[in-house]
């Protein structure tokens, strides 16, 4: 295969693009596939291979009652090169997917390289090819040709550089008995949680924020700061009110039980439209996770508080996906244009190959001229599709899979364990069935040595 005249060319061989190459090929196209290192290196990347972990070798979970457990298993079935590939390099690590790093990425590449009709360009991409289906896949740390290229694309309001992540609850377990629902100044729905903090509870907040241990920034991470983002850490070091004049500022938010103004607010607004998972709102932050959830779980309401995501911030270069996107990956402004990876705000490796998958899929079928396919929302990767392209798009943050994503269960069910298993089992026979339909047969062996 010669380059410049493939159906698909897919943008970052990680692993979200180098899953998209794999199955477009698998589905009878043929791909170029341009990864800029080892020419080109990210900050993060120390080698040349495809599928580089650019951190920790884990997967996590491998239980279906964890959704990335679930992920995985619905991956498997779907015959996912990457995840094959993952179990084929695993090391002993308990319940979790661990694998050896090396070998996983050299497979990987050995395999792409392996493939007839994928050819390997190891080249930085600058511009979007024409005449065939894009999928770009550059990942949180694209080069900056390629983030002229997304900005392009999505216009600069809509793209973003780095990831001020507040921590986000899931509802169940948010007792709501001393909180209130209210828009600032009763302004739209009354849609956000308020929990209201007197004088003395504030500041001991304050004061366990400052004495709370922080994570290490690394060099590269250093410039990102300013005002709009900076972690609540800092912000408590800058004066004792100085929270409750930002993110915990009452104004406008009369508690309707006594009609007074409380000292401080902790907002927590919706993060889906199911209203099964809230975010703090303004709450990024770099306290260590074992800080932060002892921390948070001294507010009140927050007792029981089970963390969906905790607060962060990182050089993460991501996309508004909400509006932009179809649940396919497809740009709905510019067809033929998809976009996989961390850089739709699916957030993880396996949230990678995930849409690395869809958006290979949808671009054969685009070439072939078939209609898009998605999984049912019913799935987590349906859930983590219907979130890239249906979360509120204001304040859109990337989110790492969980069963907050996926719909609720008809019955009520009274432990996390047993609603999770059923929610698990829910996605298994839609997965099976979805694959059925759209002819992507279950349980693919994928043909790795
Ligand atoms: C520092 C860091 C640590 C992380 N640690 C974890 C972790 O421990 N666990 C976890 O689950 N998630 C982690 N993530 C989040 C995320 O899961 C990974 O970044 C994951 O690799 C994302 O997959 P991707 O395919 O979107 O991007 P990547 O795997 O980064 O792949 C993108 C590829 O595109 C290439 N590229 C970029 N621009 C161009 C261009 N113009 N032309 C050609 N090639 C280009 C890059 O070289 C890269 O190979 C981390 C992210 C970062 C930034």
């Amino acid at each position: 295969m010669s380059r410049g005249k493939a159906d698909v060319v897919v943008i970052g061989g990680g692993l979200a693009g180098s899953e998209a190459a794999w199955q477009a090929a698998r589905l009878g196209v043929t791909v170029d596939l341009y990864e800029m290192r080892p020419t080109r290196m990210t900050e993060a990347h120390q080698t040349g291979f495809l599928g580089e972990l650019v951190c920790s070798n884990s997967f996590k979970s491998d239980s279906i009652g964890n959704a990335n457990g679930l992920l995985k298993l619905e991956l498997k079935m779907s015959g996912s090169l990457l995840m094959e590939i993952a179990r084929n390099t695993r090391v002993p690590a308990g319940n979790a997917l661990c694998v050896n790093r090396t070998s996983f990425a050299s497979e990987v590449t050995r395999v792409i390289e392996e493939n007839p009709a994928i050819t390997l360009i190891r080249e930085e991409k600058t511009a979007l090819a024409d005449g065939a289906v894009n999928v770009l896949a550059p990942g949180p740390l694209a080069s900056p040709a390629m983030a002229g290229v997304l900005e392009g694309l999505v216009g600069s309001p809509n793209l973003f550089f780095y990831d001020a992540v507040s921590p986000i609850i899931d509802a169940d377990s948010i007792d709501t008995s001393n909180a209130y629902m209210s828009s600032r100044y009763g302004k739209g729905e009354a849609t956000y949680l308020n929990i209201p903090l007197g004088r003395d509870r504030y500041m001991e907040f304050v004061e366990g924020l400052r004495a709370a241990e922080k994570v290490t920034v690394h060099g590269f991470e250093k410039r990102m700061f300013f005002s709009a983002c900076m972690p609540i850490e800092e912000q408590a070091e800058m004066g004792d009110d100085t929270l409750a004049h930002g993110c915990m500022k009452p104004v406008g938010l009369a508690d309707p039980r006594t009609g007074k103004l409380p000292y401080a607010v902790v907002q927590l607004r919706p993060e889906n439209l199911d209203g099964t998972m809230y975010g703090m709102v303004g709450f990024q932050t770099r306290l260590k996770h074992g800080e932060q959830k002892l921390l948070l779980r001294k507010l009140p309401g927050l007792e029981n508080a089970r963390f969906l995501r905790l607060g962060s911030i990182h050089r993460n270069t991501y996309i508004r996906s909400p509006g932009i996107l179809s649940n396919s990956l497809e740009h709905r402004d510019r067809p033929g244009v998809f976009t996989a990876g961390q850089i739709t705000g699916a957030e993880g490796y396996g949230a990678a190959v995930g849409t690395g998958f869809i958006a290979g899929v949808n671009a054969a079928f685009k070439v072939l001229g078939k209609q898009p396919v998605v999984p049912p929302r019913t799935t987590l990767i349906g859930g983590l599709l219907r979130y890239a392209s249906h979360a509120p798009a204001s304040d859109f943050q990337p989110m790492n899979p969980n069963f907050g994503l996926m719909p609720q269960l008809a019955a009520r069910v009274r432990t996390k364990q047993e609603r999770h298993l059923l929610r698990a089992e829910r996605s298994v026979v839609a997965m099976k069935a979805w694959l059925e339909e759209v002819g992507l047969g279950t349980g693919t062996k994928v043909a790795v040595t």
